[in-house]
This record gives structure tokens, sequence and C-alpha cells, in this order.
């Protein structure tokens, strides 16, 4: 294995994005494939990530903030861009002025949209998730409001999964029945506004999710979209770093910030230029692993702001040198499993990356 020039190197594999991307199409055919770009595409990149998925086919995308819509709106002149947070209260100017189309979550936010002008808009329609969204009690009010529905100029209607990871949660049936009635309630049945449910995990709950369009973000970066299933999606980071210094040490010494681990043999202690200032979480102290090679080896002792330590006394001496390169997140070592490993989950790692990896991004150019 050649040896990194830098301290660290995220290398972002366009090219499997747009697999996955072609994947979940195909495993949602009669569904338009809208792709989740927030928090910067899920902290690869949004400036590489997205124009990647649109050159494969995706003409319409969901971001969270009104500052992500305008930053895409200047990557992508043509894209349809809808904003999840919905419409931020007092600042229906700056979505006309970029065309970006907010996901209207309450009625008072359906008003301040068409009563400064209106235009396109998504109804997005809250379940049973508790979080965004027309609640319930608001449906037969806007049912009844018929002067402010036919204002309304839907392009979409939505609502959003709050065990979709979990396929054999009953609560995914009965946010679809729920969904799919207050549709019917709304006057929005038959064709009249496309529909949509499914995030990532939702695209393999099965066709009955998949309506009119999808909106995965995670399985596109290669997390996996249902617990407890094989993950079909292609990886798509490698984080890797350099080793600094290997030591060898005795038996008995501690290691780290607040002397949390303590050596139970003569060992050796190799210190990489990565910590939690890195999204390489703290809680991975005494618990994250990763990979010489083929070689597992773990974290001893805290991770501190720039530095992890490894113990790699079992690992060979020709692996564990002073410049050699280790896998935090790699073949052997997903992002989940790194996750897992700090106690949570793989979209939280992969936000969390942080800028000060320099960065490579693989080309989507040769994807297949
Ligand atoms: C983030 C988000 C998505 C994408 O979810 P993934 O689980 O990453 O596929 C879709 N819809 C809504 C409302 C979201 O907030």
């Amino acid at each position: 294995m050649s040896d990194l020039e830098e301290p660290a190197l995220l290398t972002i594999d366009l090219a499997a994005i747009v697999a996955n991307y072609r994947l979940l199409a195909a495993q949602a055919p009669m569904a338009e494939l809208a792709p989740a770009v927030k928090a910067d595409a899920y902290g690869l990149g949004m400036a590489k990530v997205a124009p990647a998925l649109a050159a494969a086919g995706a003409r319409r995308f969901f971001v969270a903030w009104l500052a992500e819509g305008i930053a895409l709106r200047a990557l992508l002149p043509d894209a349809v861009i809808h904003v999840l947070n919905g419409l931020e209260p007092g600042r229906a100017g700056p979505y006309r002025a970029h065309r970006l189309i907010p996901c209207l979550d309450s009625l008072e936010a359906i008003r301040e949209w068409v009563e400064g002008g209106g235009g396109p808009a998504v109804l997005h329609l809250d379940t049973g998730i508790s979080r965004l969204g027309m609640p319930p009690e608001e449906w037969a009010a806007l049912a009844k409001e018929n002067g402010l529905r036919n204002r309304l100029e839907l392009v979409l209607a939505m609502t959003h999964l709050a065990c979709g990871d979990d396929a054999a949660n009953p609560m995914n049936a009965a946010q679809r029945t729920a969904f799919l009635s207050a549709i019917d309630t709304l006057g929005l049945a038959g064709g009249r506004v496309p529909l949509s449910i499914a995030a990532s995990s939702g695209i393999f709950l099965g066709p009955e999710y998949h309506l009119d369009l999808t909106r995965p973000g995670a399985a596109l970066y290669g997390l996996p979209p249902l617990n407890g299933h094989p993950n079909p999606m292609r990886q798509v980071v490698r984080l890797q770093a350099k080793i600094l210094q290997v030591r060898r040490v005795d038996s008995h010494m501690t290691v780290g910030y607040g002397a949390t681990h303590r050596t139970t043999r003569p060992s050796r202690l190799a210190t990489v230029s990565a910590g939690y200032a890195d999204g390489l979480f703290r809680a991975l102290g005494n618990r994250g692993h990763a990979y010489l090679g083929p070689v597992r080896v773990p974290v001893v002792g805290r991770v501190s702001m720039d530095l992890l330590t490894l113990d790699v006394t079992d690992a060979p001496p020709e692996l564990a040198r002073r410049g050699a390169t280790i896998d935090l997140i790699g073949p052997h070592h997903s992002v989940d499993d790194l996750a897992g490993e700090a106690g949570t989950i793989g979209y939280e790692m992969l936000t969390a990356l942080g800028r000060r990896y320099p960065r490579r991004y693989l080309d989507a150019g040769t994807a297949r």
C-alpha cells in the first residue's frame, strides 16, 4: 500500500454514488428519484455530489435549508429544488427569487406563501413522526378552506416515515394509510398531485411505498437502508490516516488523557493523525477499530482532538511503521461499522467528518 502524502485523506467515490442512484432507481422503477443533498450532501460535498447525480439523470433535489437551496441553484440552474424545512418564516422573497419550492407544513405557512404571491409548493403532511409536516388537526381545516387550497399550486404531496428502516414495524403501513386517506380528504387523489412517502428505507419496503417519487439520501451515500438486512449499496467513503509515531511500551503503561487504558503486556502503540475534530467521536475511545491493511487494530485510550492511538502489537511491524496508512473507514470497515462502535448511526458519522481532511473525489465518469 502506498503511503499518503497528507496526514489524512477522505476519498469520496462519485462513481459509487451514481451506481447507488441507478440501483435505487431500478428498485423503484415507476417512481422519479429525487436525491436528498441536504447538509452538504450528508457531509460529502454537495458541489461535487449534486452535479454528478444530475449528470446521471436526477432532475429534482431535496435540501433542508433555504441557504442550501440557494447554493444548489447556483450549481444546477435547471433543477427542481424542494426545501424540506419548509417556508422559513418571513422569507418567501428569496424562495421566489431562486425558484425554490418550499415543503409547506402548516396552514400558517400555506397562507404566508399563497398570500405573498404563491407559486409552486409541496404539501408536507405529518402522519406520525411529529416533527415537521401539517398535523392531522389541520387537514380538515385545509379541506374546508376551498379558496386557500385552490390557490395552492401543488407539485407534490409527501409524508415521512418514522420507522422506515424497520421493515416489520406496523407504523409504516399505518402512516401510509393515514397519508392516502388525507390525500383523499383533501381532494388530491386520483393523480391530481404526485405523491411521495419513501426515503432510502421506504424504497425497500415494497412497491406500495414507491408512489410517484422517492427521496433517498443515505442509501445514495452507501448507508444500509434497512436494519438487520445485508446492505445492497456500494460503499462511497474511505477515510485513511497516517501513523505519526510507533512506540514500544512495557506492560502497565497508561495511554492517553485520563489514563483510561493500561497495557497488559509489552505493546506497540501507533499514534494516528485524526481525532474528534475530524468527526472521530470521543465515544470511539477504547471501543473503535481501524484496519492496518487486513489487520484489525483497536483504539486504545481516549480520542483527542487531533490524534488517536491504536494498539498494533498484533500487526506485522512492516505494516505498523511510522508513515504507514491506516483505514478508519475502508473495505473492511464501513461507515456504519465505525458509527456502531461509537454508539451512533452512519448518518451522524458521515455528517460529522468535518472539513479538515483533504478530499479526493473519484470521478463519476468511471461509473459502471
Ligand atoms: C432527510 C430526509 C430524507 C432522506 O432520508 P434518507 O433516510 O437519508 O434517505 C427524505 N425525506 C425527508 C423528509 C427527510 O428529512
